[in-house]
Parts: structure tokens; sequence; C-alpha cells
């Protein structure tokens, strides 16, 4: 592990579907039934369909698939919890997601959560894999990429957070497959408990 994975950061990015909510997504079925491979990443995919009515058509499916994800997700354990940490360590909150504007509205809604920044597929030129997601929190919170904590559970966060250059957390929810991730990223935990314990131990140790 680097050294000084755990310092006290100014900001906590999170990811949304799979980090802070179960929301059920089954993007291997989905790609299936939109003929992708599974291989594919569903928004890249729809972007290189050429026929614009396929290309709406599979929008809306997209749309209703996550929509679905929204109305049935659940917090994970502990998460709440944990971003009540980040309020009282004076930790700002920022949230990276594919998800579509609304659907990243009615999760906010459902659970009443909120954060400092809410970045989403509309509002976001360039989503994950790519770091733009990252550059931009940095800018908005006018700090320095060694400040963020980013906390996703996919190989999209790994690769923009890797290529952002910031600590990167991996979120084992149970459904995502490790093997092949989980070296990437600079630490991996499977419950929001445990992270709070360790983080604010070694918040005490630096302060
Ligand atoms: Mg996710």
């Amino acid at each position: 592990m680097k050294r000084g994975v755990f310092r006290k950061p100014k900001v906590v990015v999170f990811d949304m579907d799979g980090t802070l909510i179960n929301s059920f997504l089954d993007f291997k079925g989905l790609k299936k039934k939109m003929g992708f491979s599974e291989g594919a990443s569903v928004l890249e995919a729809i972007d290189e369909v050429v026929d614009a009515q396929k290309k709406q058509r599979l929008c809306q499916q997209l749309d209703e698939f996550e929509m679905e994800g929204a109305r049935k997700a659940v917090l994970y354990k502990g998460a709440v919890e944990f971003l009540n940490f980040c309020d009282e360590e004076g930790l700002g909150r920022a949230l990276l997601t594919r998800n579509s504007q609304k659907v990243t509205q009615l999760v906010l809604k459902k659970f009443h959560l909120n954060f400092g920044l809410v970045l989403h597929r509309e509002n976001l030129q360039e989503p994950k894999p790519h770091p733009m997601g990252l550059e931009i929190v940095c800018e908005f919170f006018k700090i320095h990429k060694n400040d963020i904590i980013f906390i996703g559970d996919h190989l999209h966060d790994l690769l923009a957070g890797t290529s952002a250059g910031v600590r990167t957390f991996l979120f084992d929810n149970g459904s995502n497959n490790l093997k092949d991730w989980g070296g990437k990223a600079d630490f991996v935990f499977e419950d929001y408990s445990s992270l709070k314990a360790l983080l604010e131990d070694s918040f005490k140790e630096t302060e």
C-alpha cells in the first residue's frame, strides 16, 4: 500500500450506483437485450449507434432500466453514517456518476442525500473512465488532487481515479469482480463502518 493512503482528504468523492446505493442494475443483462457485447460500456456503445431511431430507442431503454433501479434502490449498510462522518470531519462531499440527471436527483431525494457538487452524465462532458469529473471536483473545491479520496465500485471508477492521480478506494459490494480490478485500487474495503474506523484512527494520528 502506498504511503499516505489514509491521510485526511479535503473532499471525498463518491460514485452512486453500487457504491452508496444498491440499485440492482444488471448491466450484463441490459447489454444482452440491447445486442451489445458483454465487454461493451453501455453509454459509449449507444453513442456509436448511427441509426437515430435505434439510438433513441436504446436511450429510452437505458432510461427505464435506470429509473427502475432507482425505485428499487436501497442504501448500503453504513453509507449514511460514513457520509455523516465526512461532515463531522469537515470534509467536502461530491458525487460523480454515469447515471442521468433525472435518476440521480430521484435517488438523492429518496434518501435525503446532498453533496457539495453533483456530476452526472448531463452536466459532465466526459463521463468516467475519463478523469474529467475528478478534475472538475479539484477546480470546484479549489483543492489539489492529493486532497481527494474517490470511492467507487467499478472499473470505470478505478480508471478515472488512477488517471486523475487521486487516491481511489474500491468498495467490495459483493457483486463486483474484484479478482480483476482489486489490484488497481489504493485500498479495497467491504464495509463502511470499518473504513470509518480506519480513517478515524489515521486522522487522529496525523492531527
Ligand atoms: Mg458504480
